[in-house]
């Protein structure tokens, strides 16, 4: 399966889950939420060609961990994904917007710099935020927006930036994330599980279990999940190809998916 949003790092037993994700074969965006925990996740995934891991700055802790942007932008060079970075416009994250726009700013300005990232960008309800901070600097590369929550109008938006979709079972499971869903073109979804912060009721969802998600996409796309997965596979590969400085050779077109 493609899990293009998944906190390997925050699982107790990050070794073992690791174990699984490469066992079972998925394609897994590990996305860290500081700098400082970058080294330690890319190297759970040594020698896992499937796990990608991205470096990231999550806008919930940007208020105490801005001092790690240095450490970002000194990483850079290594990364060839970038995530989770963002803008959280939650009520208790009020307080903490400036530093949230200078973060999130400062590493659209760090992969323009770079040569363009393809970042998985958190956004809720902050979505025209983050596309007006992503408007002044779309040679960041190319946004995964994960688990889209704004409304209609700035999805539309979205769509016009170019921006991609990762759909997981939890925004599936309310009618709001269904309907943004059926809006947006079927080649810019791939799915996530978000864990273990997406969740099968009370327990985090393991590597790749997307299934609910995948079910809800092929009920919308009319067609079996199975050709879901398959289409959803082919946009993982074209997103994965799509920047140029960066040719990801660990998704050839051979490659066998699971
Ligand atoms: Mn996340």
């Amino acid at each position: 399966m493609i899990d293009a949003h998944y906190h390997l790092d925050l699982y107790p037993d990050a070794e073992a889950v690791t174990a699984r994700a490469i066992n079972e074969g998925h394609y897994i965006l590990s996305v860290t939420t500081t700098p400082k925990a970058w080294r330690n996740t890319l190297a759970l995934a040594k020698g896992a060609p499937r796990i990608r891991t991205a470096l990231g700055l999550h806008p919930e802790l940007a208020f105490e961990r801005h001092r790690e942007l240095a450490l970002f932008e000194a990483l850079l060079p290594e990364a060839r994904y970038v995530g989770e970075i963002g803008l959280d416009g939650s009520p208790a994250q009020k307080p903490h917007q400036e530093i949230q726009l200078r973060c999130f700013k400062a590493i659209l300005n760090a992969c323009a710099a770079a040569g363009g990232r393809i970042m998985s960008v958190h956004s809720r309800r902050a979505a025209s935020a983050v596309l007006d901070a992503y408007q002044e600097r779309s040679n960041a590369g190319i946004l995964i927006l994960h688990w889209f929550s704004g409304n209609q109008n700035e999805l539309a938006r979205a769509v016009r930036a170019d921006c991609w979709f990762s759909v997981g079972p939890a925004m599936v499971r309310s009618a709001s994330g269904r309907a943004l869903l059926s809006a947006i073109p079927a080649e810019r979804v791939i799915t996530e599980t978000d864990g273990p912060f997406g969740k099968n009721g009370t327990a985090s969802l393991g590597p790749g279990q997307v299934g609910a998600a995948l079910q809800t996409i092929a009920e919308i796309w009319r067609v079996h999940p199975s050709e879901a997965e398959a289409r959803i596979a082919n946009n993982f590969r074209a997103l994965t190809a799509n920047v140029p400085s960066f040719p990801d050779q660990s998704v050839s077109r051979r490659a066998p998916m699971r």
